[in-house]
């Protein structure tokens, strides 16, 4: 059974047709239309008819960064989409005629890694996501878990400091803004305006250091600049500190660590693993987790969404 896959991103909307195997048959990438519902239901609706041409299609799944209701066919609140109490799943099925399914992008990716990454038949596991902002999903007994209203697993929305920076939530002190690559790039261009030895280099790459861009920061990294490798080896303590709270309730087996910022690979992975095994509670007497990067990175959005959707069809 074929399906097909969306992921809406704040810039583009990337689409593909997935077979039932994970296996991506032929995708596409478009920009994502600003500030406008009406073309991004027109964008997601082409997209979705010219990957489908000529072949039998199952259902549709479509991933957004935001929160989704439980029926997974409204998208209630996205920070980034300016989508709000948006019945989603019913306009596309009125232009489309096929069933479609509206996911979180970070479960839709969580699964992905979970049915054919590195989360592969890991069947408690959870996943962080480092990207823009931080996103999180759980697995619990082979299933994806959404919570009672069908919002949960916002990891990156819980509290990691008290009174902290204020969050695109509302509220203040949550770990996105201490762990996520936006943060990584405003401590980097603290740094380069600093003046200091650690923030020359930095400020040599970008000399209009509030220009300064992620791509700057991660060849900084690669560079092995001592500056940036601070801050990245802060911002993976700060996941690390928090996984291991995670671990407290969830009790999970493996922890897989996606988003942009997972290509830093063991620089990122070993300031997780030595934080969270410090912070973990009755460390020594209970099993610890495995700590490993994800591996579908791009396609996991689009590949997670369509098997999701597959899933859900078939439940009908
Ligand atoms: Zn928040």
């Amino acid at each position: 059974m074929i399906t097909v896959g969306i992921d809406v991103g704040g810039t583009k909307i990337a689409g593909a047709l997935v077979s039932e195997t994970g296996d991506i048959l032929k995708s596409l990438k478009v920009p994502t239309p600003a500030d406008n519902t009406d073309d991004l239901i027109t964008a997601v609706v082409e997209m979705v008819k010219e990957l489908s041409s000529g072949q039998e299609v199952a259902a549709v799944g479509v991933a957004i960064a935001g929160f989704i209701d439980a029926d997974q066919s409204e998208v209630i609140y996205s920070p980034n989409l300016s989508l709000r109490n948006e019945p989603l799943k019913a306009k596309l099925e009125a232009r489309l005629g096929i069933d479609v399914f509206v996911e979180n992008d970070a479960n839709a990716a969580g699964w992905a890694e979970y049915r054919f990454g590195a989360g592969k038949d890991s069947d408690h596991m959870m996943m962080i996501t480092i990207g823009t902002g931080v996103g999180g999903a759980i697995v619990a007994k082979g299933e994806l878990f959404r919570g009672g209203f069908g919002i949960g697993a916002e990891l990156g929305h819980t509290n990691f400091i008290q009174e902290g920076r204020p969050c695109g939530c509302g509220q203040n002190g949550c770990l996105e803004q201490y762990a996520s690559g936006s943060a990584l790039l405003d401590s980097a261009k603290e740094l380069a305006a600093s003046g200091t030895l650690e923030g020359a280099r930095l400020a040599e790459l970008q000399s209009e250091v509030d220009e300064l861009s992620g791509t700057e920061v991660y060849k900084a990294i690669t560079e092995s600049d001592p500056g940036a490798l601070r801050l990245l080896n802060e911002l993976g303590t700060n996941i690390g500190k928090a996984v291991a709270s995670f671990a407290a309730i969830l009790d999970p087996k493996m922890l897989v660590v996606g988003g942009g910022l997972s290509v830093a690979g063991e620089l990122l992975l070993a300031p997780i693993r030595e934080a969270y095994l410090n912070h973990l509670p009755a460390r020594g007497y209970r099993p610890e987790m495995t700590v490993v990067a994800a591996s579908l990175i791009n396609d996991a959005g689009v590949v997670g969404a369509a098997d999701l959707a597959r899933r859900a069809s078939a439940q009908r």
